[in-house]
């Protein structure tokens, strides 16, 4: 028998939710993690007294009050509600589309003016097909929404022209004729109170974890510790990239301190324009109703990703989905390897989901 009953490879919240279910379950475990830090991906950094979010921003949310309840039992939430700007040109529309955003686009004041006004503009382009990602979002909101909050922001993204994006990129898009500015609409919603560490921290508690450990560095020493591994890094890299590399699109992130209590007065506000180079500005203290007298920025960069750079977006088109099916071939038929989260999957999750797959797989392992 060797000295522990799991090595677990990432502690980001897959792994770190494994961890907390097979510690509880009696068995030993030894979570490692490349960086520095442990919780993967919504590990936030004190800056000025404020929770900065390191890889991006996020928020809590979901419809399930199990995984509700779950992550309450390690810490409670805030009622931080996520309302986004978009900023176009020194012009500002709330975000996603809805009254607001039509009054503020085109002086609407009823549902019906906003309906019709939108109907008229895709009615004017006659579009039957839609061949790119263009004409699919004029099809769907019209061509102001289109050119003035989509366009750019879009292009930024993926960049590429939205001509030459495909259409199934985006199925739909939500347009609400009322005047509810609120991002999501799950049921449950909000920010850890004292940020998401004390999640990481309470999933962890006292488990065994080593930081500044990279797997594939000292792979076979590794597995020489423990009888099962739960791999929540890139599948592809796993199996030595045989099939090729799976492709991903990353982010570059540039923070700033400022000598102010309140720069854009919102946690998040998008910048739509082409010509602005970052698509969005993060208030990091907004998320927790910070009152501290400087404030932390960040602007949001999105850029090509290579094999140095952090894999944000997976990009999951035909020719990528395939060589992950030719991975997860492989992945099915090992024993001793669990494969889990948002890498070795090969797939965007929300917070919520990545929970709740570790959940199920949890269940599924123990029997239970
Ligand atoms: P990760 O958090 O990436 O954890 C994997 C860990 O494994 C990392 O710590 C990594 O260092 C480690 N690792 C990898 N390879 C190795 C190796 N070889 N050796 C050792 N360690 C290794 N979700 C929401 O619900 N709401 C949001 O608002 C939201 N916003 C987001 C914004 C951005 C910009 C991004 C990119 C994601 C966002 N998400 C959001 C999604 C959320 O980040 C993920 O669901 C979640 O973090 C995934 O957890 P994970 O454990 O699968 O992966």
């Amino acid at each position: 028998n060797k000295e522990y009953d799991y090595l677990i490879v990432g502690s980001g919240l897959f792994g770190s939710v494994f961890a907390h279910e097979a510690n509880k379950r009696g068995k030993k475990c030894l979570v490692i993690d490349k960086r520095e830090h442990a919780g993967g991906n919504v590990y936030c950094e004190k800056t000025e007294g404020i929770n900065v979010h390191k890889y991006g921003p996020h928020v809590f949310h979901t419809n399930d009050e199990n995984i509700w309840n779950y992550v309450n039992s390690f810490v409670s939430f805030n009622h931080f509600t996520c309302n986004t700007l978009a900023n176009y040109k020194g012009d500002l529309y709330n975000l996603p589309f809805n009254m607001n955003t039509f009054y503020q686009l085109w002086e609407s004041i009823t549902p019906d003016e906003a309906k019709e006004k939108i109907r008229s503009q895709i009615a004017e382009l006659d579009l039957k097909t839609p061949a790119n990602l263009e004409e699919q979002a004029i099809s769907l909101v019209g061509t102001d929404v289109y050119e003035k909050l989509i366009k750019g922001y879009t292009e930024k993204q993926w960049g590429r022209p939205a001509t030459e994006l495909p259409a199934f990129i985006i199925k739909r898009l939500p347009v609400r004729f009322n005047f509810d500015n609120n991002y999501f609409n799950d049921k449950y919603q909000g920010i850890p109170v004292g940020g998401y560490n004390k999640l990481i921290e309470g999933l962890l508690g006292t488990i065994e974890t080593r930081l500044n450990i990279d797997y594939f560095e000292n792979r076979e020493e590794l597995n020489a510790l423990a009888d099962q591994i739960v791999f929540t890094g890139k599948i592809d890299q796993f199996y030595n990239y045989q099939f090729g590399q799976l492709e991903y699109r990353s982010l570059r992130f540039e923070q700033e301190t400022l000598n102010t209590d309140n720069y854009q007065g919102n946690a998040i506000i998008n910048y739509t324009e082409r010509e602005v180079p970052y698509t969005r500005v993060i208030e990091h203290k907004h998320f927790e109703f910070g009152t501290q007298p400087n404030t932390v920025i960040t602007r949001e960069y999105p850029q090509e990703w290579t094999q140095e750079k952090e894999p944000y977006y997976p990009i999951n088109n035909t020719q990528n989905n395939q060589v992950f099916q030719k991975y997860q071939d492989l992945a099915v038929k090992e024993t001793g390897v669990i494969f889990g989260g948002r890498l070795a999957e090969y797939r965007y999750y929300d917070m919520h989901q990545i929970i709740g797959s570790a959940l199920a797989k949890v269940a599924a392992h123990f029997n239970d």
